[in-house]
């Protein structure tokens, strides 16, 4: 979701004439758009700062600006500690980025704008024209999230669920195809929990998407089980640009820790959505997000966690030991033994690895639909996607980005698969 916002954002800056850089030290304003999922991010922030401060020791300061949700949860406070910092802007009002730097430009007077205004963003986005589009482009349709799950600053930082206009969403859709993409993904902090005007769901986008003609693929994420309704698992069955892999976090699989961690799931409502997807396509991909070591975990429920892995067989997945952070509910609880939760996730990410070559080891002299995002500095080196979202690399004399290729998997390491390009049209899977 930040590289959508970075783009909008740059979209924003653009309009009053910056331009992009990729040497530092040229810039006349620096942005920061920053996330608070990871660990210590308010302090990675800082650094930051602290390394533009030194960059920029001897030349003009430049225009500071921080976005994003860290500039929402610290506010006011990033311009007390950090006086190099002179615009702190949230996710929610961000739209404005181009009327605040020129209002700072005429007064030198600090601002902080972290107000939650979701629905003027999107209305003054949508005027804005987006400037560029990669063969897999992200789209926002959802933010925020009413969820609260113990662990989680979302609905703090980015407020409470909102769903962007349908129309507004396809006509987005239309403009990224018309500038190249070629496959979609759509965002949300709860991308499933979209419902706009309590007509139009996820569903209904996917199913109106589908009908654009040069968009090939669509995919959505991320998605919250509670959210995984019949009428969107059905669109695996009916829309075929809808690609067969879903990432669907389970975080654990102890009922226990699910309560505690307010999750409004349990074991049983999981399988049962695993059980509907694989009825409709037995080789979809199912990811997932593990937070090991979470308040109250025993030994047990750590195994319980396991064991759902052994019997979903879970892949290209992330697993975190819990780490708390300020404001939420977990962040109060006693943590859990550092050494035990390492050895536990060491254990845990050793059994996703199994699977992982498991998997891998499947596609290997077999042929795959690829669609090649982008050539790679080597020479006839290209990147690209398998239809359930494995990366391949693969030769070829005779492709180009945006292009859906045949190509037969040689090899694969931890993170990719290797693979040539096939010329003849020989049927892929
Ligand atoms: S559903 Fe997702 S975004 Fe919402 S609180 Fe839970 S983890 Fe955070």
């Amino acid at each position: 979701m930040n590289e959508y916002d970075s783009n909008r954002i740059y979209d924003l800056a653009s309009a009053i004439g910056y331009s992009k850089t990729h040497k530092k030290i040229e810039a006349d304003c620096y942005i920061l758009n920053t996330c608070h999922i990871r660990e210590k991010a308010t302090e990675k922030v800082y650094h930051e700062i602290g390394r533009v401060k030194k960059d920029f020791k001897n030349l003009k300061k430049p225009l500071v600006v921080v976005s994003g949700c860290v500039a929402q949860a610290e506010s006011e406070e990033m311009i007390k500690r950090e006086p190099y910092i002179d615009i702190v802007i949230g996710p929610q009002s961000y739209h404005r980025i181009s009327d605040l730097i020129l209002k700072y430009e005429r007064k030198k007077k600090k601002i902080n704008e972290t107000e939650f205004n979701v629905i003027g963003k999107f209305d003054e986005l949508q005027k804005i024209s987006i400037s560029q589009s990669k063969v897999s482009s992200y789209l926002t349709i959802q933010e925020g999230c009413d969820k609260f799950c113990h662990f989680c600053v979302v609905p703090y930082t980015r407020g409470p669920e909102y769903s962007r206009p349908f129309e507004q969403i396809i006509n987005e859709a239309k403009n990224l195809v018309n500038k190249g993409a070629k496959e979609i993904i759509l965002l949300g902090q709860n991308v499933n929990a979209y419902n706009f005007d309590k007509k139009y769901k996820l569903s209904s986008l996917i199913r109106t998407l589908s009908n654009i003609e040069n968009l090939k693929r669509i995919r959505f994420t991320t998605s919250h089980p509670k959210d995984m309704t019949d009428d969107l698992i059905d669109c695996y069955r009916d829309c075929k640009k809808l690609m067969p892999s879903l990432h669907l976090p389970i975080q654990s699989g102890s009922n226990k820790i699910l309560k505690l961690m307010n999750r409004k799931h349990d074991r049983k409502y999981y399988f049962n959505i695993i059980e509907k997807l694989k009825k409709i396509n037995k080789d979809i991909k199912i990811s997932s997000d593990f937070i090991i070591g979470y308040p109250g975990e025993t030994k047990k429920d750590f195994e319980d966690t396991i064991e759902i892995i052994k019997e979903i067989g879970f892949v290209n997945s992330y697993s975190f030991i819990f780490s708390p952070r300020p404001g939420t509910p977990a962040a109060q609880k006693e943590t859990n033994n550092l050494m035990e939760n390492k050895e536990r996730l060491a254990k845990l990410q050793n059994i996703l690895e199994t699977f992982q070559n498991e998997n891998n080891n499947n596609y290997l002299e077999k042929n795959y639909e690829v669609l090649i995002e982008r050539k790679l500095d080597r020479d006839e080196k290209y990147f690209g996607r398998t239809k359930d979202m494995n990366p391949v690399i693969l030769n070829s004399s005779n492709c180009n980005a945006g292009e859906l290729i045949n190509v037969k998997i040689n090899s694969f390491n931890q993170k990719n698969l290797f693979g040539t390009h096939l010329v003849n049209k020989i049927k892929a899977a």
